[in-house]
């Protein structure tokens, strides 16, 4: 450990997103949005990025951005997580407008009393701090919260 380049002291920190495919903002007017792949020859959609399309095995693949609401397609209560998270919270599978779906926290919902009716709501994008890392970066996630409203 002895040649080992030391951290550049009176750098602002950036932000970190926690997966690939969530874009931060990197101006006032810009939005965090998640994005993904789209098939140019069969439609098919996925999140992320992609070498070819599973579907038709195409490599012609454009990206596309997210939608930042979506609808709740399945809902679960998590009871148990990994240390410092706080839980029951709801795990939510959301369907995003563009024909993909992501698994994300959905928080503003009572995970004491889930409820059928949550099946289908409209619900927003928001980032949150996850963590801050060993090297002192944020880490940064999405969840979702109801659309007020819906
Ligand atoms: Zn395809």
């Amino acid at each position: 450990m002895a040649t080992q380049q030391q951290p550049a002291t009176g750098v602002e920190k950036k932000p970190v997103p926690i997966v690939a495919y969530l874009h931060l903002p990197e101006s006032p007017d810009d939005e965090p949005y998640l994005w993904g792949n789209k098939c140019k020859s069969c439609g098919a959609v996925y999140v992320g990025s992609r070498m070819a399309c599973s579907k038709c095995s195409s490599s012609e693949l454009e990206e596309i951005r997210f939608s930042n609401v979506g609808e709740i397609w399945t809902f679960g209560v998590v009871h148990q997580s990994m240390p410092n998270v706080p839980t029951p919270f709801v795990a939510a599978i959301i369907d995003l407008p563009e024909g993909a779906s992501v698994r994300a926290t959905v928080t503003g919902l009572d995970p004491t009393q889930p409820d059928p009716a949550w099946f289908g709501k409209k619900v927003q994008m928001y980032l949150e701090k996850a963590y801050t890392n060993k090297q002192g970066d944020d880490i940064i996630t999405y969840k979702y919260r109801p659309v007020e409203g819906s």
